[in-house]
């Protein structure tokens, strides 16, 4: 690494103590701007890097709400509005007990990058709270959005800032938010994304992240003239994006035969099929339940619960050809990623925000397997969600085929930018680098453009 990036992760390591999710994500773009640096030294003179690892503001704000006993309870809410050089901030709310500042910020950081390789004009943000809708009853996890979006309303807009969802916030979540934004705001503008269809929401919103995980492994194959059909994968979570991954992966021909959430995994040789796969949509989305109540339902798989006393997860060790690593941050230690390998795997698209620990980004790329980061190959998400901003503005709504073409095209144009990057500065095949240097050389430009600000 250079002098200059050695300086700055110094600096950041000293400036956002305790904060280590941030430091990984700030250490892995900055391993691969040192390379963009050496050719473009304007970038340098203006500081561009030191000002994109400072956030351009930080709300955090207390959430007192009533449970259903009618005992108090406070929450901590934040909002990290990391750069705004290319657009308004966007990024997901997170609701889950380990939100803290620093997670905010490293998912903020990575949102810049990510929004940028979308080809649409969208700056980089991220929120959420430490509270966790598992165990809570409707009226209260009501009480609590509306009492976070009381305060989140002074700060975000149509044309300033627009959440969406992320882990624990889904489509009851966004609808609470929206509701109380409108009630206090009397406006009924697009400043949430993944809103219910009825209400100014887009087709192909929920299905967007999963379905682009899939395109975007897809695109990878295909360099290699191969396509998904066959192809026997693994596939983590049991949420949003996982389940939607299933479905893609199904629609192309694909074998699914794992699942998992924070409890363990199950393993079902025979593959999880369309029913099958409805079986969990209904139990996490409608009844709000445990992955290991499938293996009542279909006796034939087995379930591994979580064991903290193990470094490793052995559901990384079932083989295959794919893995979509779709839960969260970090899911992949070194051990894991060889144990992928050792089975097989050659395709990892990941569905997760950094999903996977820097040894094992270290052996996928010295495996030279397809490897495809968050930034990129989930970035359909939010490339949905800067569309749904669009039919909000012009007060349209497009069909579900035209959205999904859209999608598909958007997936094919992040590929082939990512790839074209990483061989125009010499490290062809490492979609780490050209996704990091792609999307960080387009929002330094804007940011030049822009002065110092
Ligand atoms: P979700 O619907 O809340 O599902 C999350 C899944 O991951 C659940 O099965 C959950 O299990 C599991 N999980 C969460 N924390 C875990 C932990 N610490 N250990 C093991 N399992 C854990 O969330 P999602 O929207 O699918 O998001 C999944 C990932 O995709 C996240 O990294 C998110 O940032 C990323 N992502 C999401 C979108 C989007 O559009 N939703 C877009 C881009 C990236 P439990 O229920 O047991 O907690």
């Amino acid at each position: 690494m250079s002098e200059y990036v050695t300086r700055l992760m110094t600096q950041v390591a000293a400036k956002n103590p305790g904060e280590p999710e941030f430091h990984q994500a700030v250490h892995e773009v900055a391993e691969s701007v040192d390379i963009a640096l050496a050719r473009n030294p304007r970038y340098i003179d203006a500081a561009i890097f030191d000002r994109m690892v400072e956030p351009e503001r930080v709300l955090m704000f207390r959430v007192p709400w009533v449970d259903d006993r009618g005992k108090v309870h406070v929450n901590r809410g934040f909002r990290v509005e990391m750069n705004s050089a290319i657009g308004p901030y966007k990024g997901g709310l997170r609701f889950h007990p380990t939100v803290y500042l620093g997670m905010l910020k490293f998912l903020a950081f990575e949102q810049v990058f990510k929004n940028a390789l979308t080809t649409l004009p969208m700056g980089g943000g991220k929120g959420g709270a430490d509270f966790d809708p598992k165990g809570k009853s409707d009226g209260e996890v009501m009480r609590f959005c509306q009492s976070f979006m009381t305060e989140l309303q002074r700060h975000i807009g149509q044309f300033t800032d627009v959440p969406a969802g992320d882990i624990g916030v889904g489509a009851r979540e966004i609808g609470y938010l929206f509701g109380q934004y409108k009630r206090v705001r009397n406006e009924f503008t697009g400043v949430l994304t993944g809103k219910g269809l009825s209400w100014g929401g887009s087709l192909i919103r929920p299905e967007a992240t999963g379905y682009g995980s899939v395109y975007f492994a897809r695109e990878m194959l295909a360099t290699r003239s191969e396509t998904l059909e066959g192809k026997s994968c693994l596939v983590s979570g049991a949420g949003n994006v996982a389940q939607y991954t299933v479905e893609k992966l199904l629609d192309l021909g694909a074998k699914v035969v794992t699942l998992s959430d924070s409890g363990g995994f199950v393993h079902d040789k025979d593959g999880i099929d369309r029913e099958k796969l409805d079986y969990v949509i209904d139990l996490k989305n409608v009844r709000r339940g445990r992955i290991m109540e499938y293996v009542e339902r279909y006796p034939d798989a087995e379930f591994t619960p979580v064991d903290p006393s193990r470094h490793w997860n052995p559901m990384w060790a079932v083989e295959a050809d794919c893995a979509f690593p779709s839960a969260t941050q970090n899911e992949i230690n070194d051990l894991d990623a060889k144990n992928l390998l050792d089975g097989g795997v050659y395709v990892v698209s990941e569905g997760a925000n950094m999903p996977t620990e820097p040894k094992g980004v270290e052996r996928f790329l010295a495996a030279g397997i397809l490897y495809g980061p968050a930034k990129a190959a989930n970035a359909g998400g939010v490339a949905v969600s800067g569309l749904e901003m669009s039919q909000n503005s012009s007060r349209l709504a497009w069909n579900r085929d035209d959205l999904d073409r859209r999608l598909q095209q958007i997936m094919g144009a992040i590929h082939e930018n990512v790839r074209a990057t990483a061989e125009m500065y010499g490290v062809p095949g490492n979609y780490v680098h050209g996704a990091n240097i792609a999307g960080f050389a387009k929002v330094a430009d804007a940011m030049i453009d822009q002065g110092v600000v």
